[in-house]
């Protein structure tokens, strides 16, 4: 295997933290230590935020289509290392080897989405703006906006920094990451790519580390214009109050309590695979897991018991065995996290139909076997707080009126699946959903065309797309005097 970079990526040169400290990278699966990386702390952060100020002086006078042609080479210096950095992730984070060949692919295809984009930016800009006026012209500029901090979690490690990083660049701004301290061996590794690809220096500056050492003096740093985080929204919310301090601009992407509704129209072995996919994909590590099943009443026994039955079957264990269909918790906070939330829905009185502890056969490592329960309380934490884990919480319901208002009774409002055979009745739903992205019939599928992101409490902002490139730009009007 390949070597990955242990150390911060500052000015275009790998450097140690000033403090020289490190911190230790564990795989979820042995439990056993990968690697240590550099713990950086805010020195080394004002070394990466004035880097980037000054990179970003020249940067942001290139061309989209100058541009374009970095995102392009990363986006083909990754798929040329897709089988390395699909197995690196499945050892940082544990996922298994076959989900993290779908987000290397995501990564590829991110980036090259914005080099797409980068290049249409040049023939968009000074683009004249239809006024009601003879005496005057306007036309339009689209500017970066500044030196943006992008702040990621474990889960989805470089699929997350993909859909900040390459919009950040394609639109000329110059960019301070963070990886998760759980998993920065992918963005280590990306990072390495990225440096291949001759950017200069400065444009993108690793910095590893704690969120209290790394995450809080990034979010404070003056010369920053722009927060871009992904996490909980414990400390989203900490972000927004720190941004506030000197105005900078914040979008969050947070947490979720989405709902899978299946109606009684539905084929119940699609409503199986989507339930499923909808909870167990990434061990239900997913801010868009369906962690909520609502189900017509007349079909609640019978999908029940096939999910029972496909749960106490699912593969669980090692990311790399063959066959391998859900792999451990990322670290064994997260793993007591989930546990203790199954004994508070086992005491709140939900109906625990399968699973419920660690998985079975598996004697190291951070498993905990695919959970259940049925007749949720709808006051309960495991109805209400995202658990980030591999729980489905099942009620039933007997309108659709009740279906979409359980569904919307969430302080959340990140992603749901309709599952049904009624056109107008996916139609109508979907309409009435109070969620970001809505799929219908269809697993979770996300294209760089579409937008990222929900309503209420679990986004500010929208990632991908010209969205995601918008967050990045200021938008700059000049009206001249036509004399
Ligand atoms: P987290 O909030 O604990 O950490 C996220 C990042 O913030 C990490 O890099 C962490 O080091 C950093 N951080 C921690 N404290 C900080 C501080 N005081 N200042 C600045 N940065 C700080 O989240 P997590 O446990 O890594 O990830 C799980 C959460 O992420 C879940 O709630 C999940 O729903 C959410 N998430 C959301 C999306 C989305 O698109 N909406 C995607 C993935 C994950």
């Amino acid at each position: 295997m390949k070597t990955v970079p242990s150390q911060l990526y500052i000015d275009g040169s790998w450097q140690d933290a000033a403090s020289g400290q490190t911190l230790p990278v564990i795989n979820p699966c042995t439990e056993e230590q990968l690697a240590q990386v550099t713990a950086a702390g805010a020195v080394d952060v004002d070394l990466a935020v004035c880097a980037a100020a000054r990179a970003f002086k020249t940067w942001r006078h290139t061309s989209g289509s100058q541009r374009a042609v970095y995102l392009r080479a990363i986006a083909h210096g990754v798929e040329q290392q897709k089988d390395f950095l699909a197995r690196l992730q499945s050892q940082n984070n544990g996922k298994p080897l076959t989900e993290s060949h779908i987000d290397v692919g995501d990564v590829v295809a991110t980036f090259a989405y914005y080099a797409q984009l980068a290049e249409q930016l040049d023939a968009q800009q000074n683009a004249p703006v239809a006024i009601p006026s003879d005496d005057f012209s306007a036309s339009l500029r689209r500017e970066p906006c500044g030196v943006v901090g992008l702040i990621v979690p474990w889960n989805f490690p470089m699929v997350t920094t993909a859909w900040k990083l390459a919009p950040a660049l394609a639109a000329g701004c110059t960019v301070v990451l963070k990886p998760s301290e759980v998993t920065p061996l992918p963005e280590l590794a990306l990072a390495a790519i990225i440096a291949a690809t001759g950017l200069p220096a400065g444009v993108l500056d690793v910095v590893t580390g704690t969120g209290q050492a790394v995450g809080a003096p990034l979010v404070a740093h003056p010369l920053l214009s722009k927060i871009s985080f992904t996490g909980s929204n414990a400390v989203g919310s900490m972000v927004m109050k720190m941004a506030a301090a000197d105005i900078k601009g914040v979008s969050l992407e947070l947490g979720g309590k989405s709902a899978i509704l299946v109606f009684d129209d539905a084929d119940v072995e699609l409503a199986l695979s989507l339930v499923m996919g909808g909870i167990f994909f990434n061990a239900g590590q997913m801010c868009s897991a369906t962690s909520r099943l609502l189900v017509a009443e007349s079909m609640a026994n019978a999908l029940l018991a096939r999910l029972k039955q496909a749960c106490e079957e699912l593969v669980v264990g090692d990311p790399f065995a063959a066959g391998t269909q859900m792999g451990p918790l990322v670290n064994r906070a997260q793993y007591e996290r989930v546990l203790s939330y199954i004994e508070r829905g086992i005491a709140d009185g939900a109906q625990l139909v399968t699973g419920g502890g660690r998985a079975e056969g598996c004697q190291r490592g951070f498993f905990v076997a695919p959970t259940i329960f049925n007749q949720v309380p709808l006051d309960s934490a495991i109805w209400r707080e995202e658990i980030f884990g591999p729980v489905l919480c099942v009620r039933s319901f007997a309108s659709e009126q009740e279906a979409v208002a359980l569904a919307n009774d969430s302080e959340f409002g990140l992603v749901a699946t309709v599952v049904t055979a009624n056109a107008e009745r996916a139609a109508r739903v979907s309409a009435a959903l109070e969620a970001g992205v809505v799929w219908v019939n269809a697993p979770q599928v996300i294209f760089p065309q579409t937008s990222w992101g929900g309503m209420k409490k679990s986004s500010i902002g929208r990632e991908l797309g010209p969205w995601g490139m918008a967050t990045f730009q200021e938008i700059k009007h000049v009206v001249n005097a036509l004399v």
